[in-house]
């Protein structure tokens, strides 16, 4: 028979997948446990790559070791005995012999591996080179299973190890692998020839064999670039796929800019936009002129004035008679929004619901009056009354402008006629809460804003599909802010000292505490008792503010309007400040064990700062040990730029994508090989190649394979691939 890609493992060589896995071998079969991995098929087998190689040239011969380092041995196991101690463990020895010279394995109260290993396996052993009563022995040993008694499984130079799991060893792996690959027929490639051959690359199933069996370090590498660019080239794609599918669709509201209530709220502000300002609003003003809908992505470092570019385009969509909403993720930070509208909105004389002067409600039906604005707030804290009138307010349209939480994309929330939605700091819904708003409209145009610098090879894939406006800089009169990592006594006297000094002058200052870890009651207790000791030790001549994890939400916003307006001097506060938190008068943020914060987190703490006229400082107190080599390496990357792009690509770097941005949750298709924190230069070709075929033919009508491979791609997020 056969054997094809989507065959059954038990079609490979049903010895091997019938063989019983796990203690004593009396689990299941292989396959079946396999299949639990996700390896239904033979294909499915094939994408399982190995985790890393061993490689026989690296090899150390036992007759070369030397006590105290580490080696990797490959030895064929001569004897195999098991006793009992004095002290009663089982011991079980495993004598290895390399043609050089003779090896003990001990294994102390792990009798199984008295019949795991048998006279004749070859094994590869990994660890650090000790003696015992003369013998040479190797501890913390990590023992691969290189070839059973009578496996003719032949691995050349290089021995891949796959990742095993439940009971399955690599073995077993390696060995259906290598059956599987001797049976396949040449896999087709699924890239056009045009694109592989234009970048240089190997071919698919070259480079699908050399992968589980490379012959070389070098045949390696080229088959790990050729998969990784079939990874990236198929995300992009599908990337490129949904940007000019959106830009075909016409069902998008085609916004009017000549009415004249942006314009007035533009001229209406305390302050010139900068030209980064103008240059986003011209773009999103534009985006939302045209038939087709919006997606844009606004990126600006924090203090950069995105608000005021929101607020312009809530303002084209009221002008030309719809609604408009901005979503933000928590609620200090929708409440954050509110306040700004508020003070930039009242120019126009615009209302917020519940203020409306007596005899001024509307009825169902009424015409507005054409220079009546109102807006409202909705969050899980908006309750019964409120609540009922804000529902009905969207409802019927009387709310022109609704700022919220993800309140806003619940049921039950019926928007009149939703034109605009603004979603800030969008990575931390995701990609498919993106999509929520949005269906609250009949095609509104999307608007999403990030504080967070994204770093350049996220912004390429996973926003790839939208446009992109950047804030890249800072409202003039700013002044840079000054960092500083503090370690010693001294200095830190210093740092209150300066805290003291600024309050002197009429500024005030942040203290954060660090509670990583909410939950966890003992962390936050501590945090608590070190707020206390400085509000009553270090500082107990100025006006504290304390604001914890525990506190309710309508304290927590007492506190920090406290704050705000400058009633206390000094903030200390357990939780993270909210990204967003606008005090300008502030010109401090201490930061105590900056040294568990990450670097974004850092980064937008302080921005806290520096969003005034004054001169602002910045400092982390730093309690990590020397060798604490990430967590130093972080806080001299803070203290050497303000650039949040610079930082989150630093990021990136130090701590690989999975922490920075959840990327399975993204509901995009998950990367196996391609790291983008290493792979630049990759996705970028990647995404020009994409991009071209997409250019040529945008519905791949003409590429019949390549639409199948990415509908099998990208199965967990169809909706956003062809409908949303
Ligand atoms: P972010 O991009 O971090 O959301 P905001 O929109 O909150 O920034 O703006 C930060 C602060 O700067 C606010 O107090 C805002 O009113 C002010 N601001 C925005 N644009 C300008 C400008 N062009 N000139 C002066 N101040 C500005
Ligand atoms: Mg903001």
């Amino acid at each position: 028979m056969k054997l094809g890609l989507t065959s059954d493992l038990r079609d490979v060589d049903p010895r091997i997948a019938n063989r019983r896995v796990g203690l004593r071998k009396k689990g299941p079969p292989a396959w079946e446990v396999l299949r639990g991995m996700g390896m239904e098929t033979v294909g499915g087998l094939l994408r399982h790559y190995p985790r890393r190689y061993i490689d026989r040239s690296e090899v150390t011969a036992i007759r070369d070791l030397r006590v105290g380092r580490q080696a990797t041995v490959i030895a064929t196991v001569k004897r195999v005995t098991k006793r009992l101690t004095q002290r009663r463990q089982t011991m079980v020895t495993v004598q290895l012999y390399d043609g050089s010279s003779y090896l003990d394995l001990t294994f102390f109260n792990q009798p199984w591996t008295a019949s795991l290993y048998k006279p004749g396996m070859e094994l590869a052993v990994f660890g650090v080179v000790g003696a015992y009563r003369g013998h040479l022995q190797l501890r913390n040993e990590d023992v691969e299973i290189l070839r059973g008694e009578a496996d003719q499984v032949h691995t050349g130079r290089i021995t891949p190890i796959h990742r095993a799991a439940e009971g399955i060893s690599t073995r077993t792996i390696r060995e259906l692998a290598f059956r599987a690959l001797e049976r396949l027929p040449a896999i087709p490639d699924p890239l056009p020839r045009e694109t592989t051959d234009g970048e240089g690359l190997a071919g698919h199933d070259w480079a699908v064999r050399a992968i589980h069996f490379p012959e070389t370090g070098e045949d390696l590498g080229r088959a790990r670039e050729r998969l990784k660019f079939d990874e990236l080239f198929f995300l992009e794609l599908g990337v490129a796929y949904r940007k000019r599918r959106l830009e075909m669709e016409t069902a998008g509201i085609e916004h009017d800019l000549s009415p004249t209530l942006a314009k007035r709220f533009l001229a209406g502000l305390p302050f010139e936009p900068t030209a980064a300002q103008r240059r986003a609003i011209e773009e999103v003003e534009a985006d939302m002129a045209r038939p087709t809908p919006m997606n844009r992505l606004l990126q600006g470092d924090v203090g950069s004035g995105k608000t005021v570019v929101a607020l312009d385009a809530a303002m084209v969509a009221i002008g030309s008679g719809h609604q408009a909403a901005i979503m933000a993720p928590t609620e200090v930070l929708a409440g954050q929004h509110l306040v700004k509208a508020r003070e930039l909105l009242a120019p126009l004389g615009a209302y917020e619901v519940g203020e409306r002067p007596p005899g001024g409600q509307l009825a169902l039906g009424d015409e507005r009056p054409e220079h009546e604005l109102t807006y409202g707030f909705l969050t899980a804290a908006v309750t019964g009354k409120d609540r009922q009138r804000m529902l009905e307010g969207v409802g019927w349209g009387e709310v022109d402008l609704v700022i919220g939480t993800h309140a806003l994309v619940q049921q039950g929330v019926a928007f009149h006629d939703l034109s605009l939605a603004v979603i800030d700091e969008q990575h931390r819904f995701g990609v498919h809460q993106r999509l929520l708003l949005k269906e609250k409209g009949a095609s509104p145009d999307v608007l999403i804003m990030t504080a967070t610098p994204i770093p350049r090879t996220l912004a390429l894939t996973y926003y790839g599909d939208l446009d992109v406006s950047v804030l890249d800089e800072l409202p003039s009169g700013r002044q840079p802010i000054e960092t500083r990592v503090v370690r010693s006594a001294g200095e830190r006297r210093g740092a209150y000292e300066m805290v003291r000094a600024e309050v002197a002058s009429g500024r005030q200052a942040f203290v954060v505490c660090a509670a990583i870890d909410e939950a966890n009651k003992v962390e936050v207790r501590a945090a608590e008792q070190e707020a206390d000791r400085l509000a009553t030790e270090v500082f107990p001549e100025l006006r504290v503010g304390l604001l914890h994890g525990r506190l309710r939400p309508a304290e927590k916003e007492a506190r920090m309007d406290a704050f705000r307006t400058g009633r206390t001097d000094v903030l200390i506060s357990t939780t993270v400040i909210e990204v967003g938190v606008d005090v300008p008068n502030a010109t401090v943020m201490l930061v105590e064990n900056a040294e568990r914060f990450g670097l974004a987190q850092l980064h937008q703490l302080r921005g806290r700062i520096g969003r005034g006229a004054h001169r602002s400082f910045c400092i982390l107190f730093d309690e990590s040990t020397p060798d604490n080599e990430e967590a130093r390496a972080r806080l001299t990357a803070l203290a050497s730029t303000t650039d949040g792009f610079a930082l989150a690509d630093e990021d990136l770097r130090l701590r690989g994508e999975g922490t920075l941005f959840d990327i399975r949750q993204s509901g995009m298709p998950d990367l196996q090989l391609a790291s983008l924190a290493e792979d630049v230069d990759l996705v970028r070709r990647a995404r020009e190649r994409a991009f071209a075929v997409i250019d040529d033919d945008p519905t791949l009508a003409g590429h019949p394979k390549l639409l199948e491979e990415l509908t099998v791609r990208f199965a967990d997020s169809i909706e956003w691939l062809f409908h949303s």
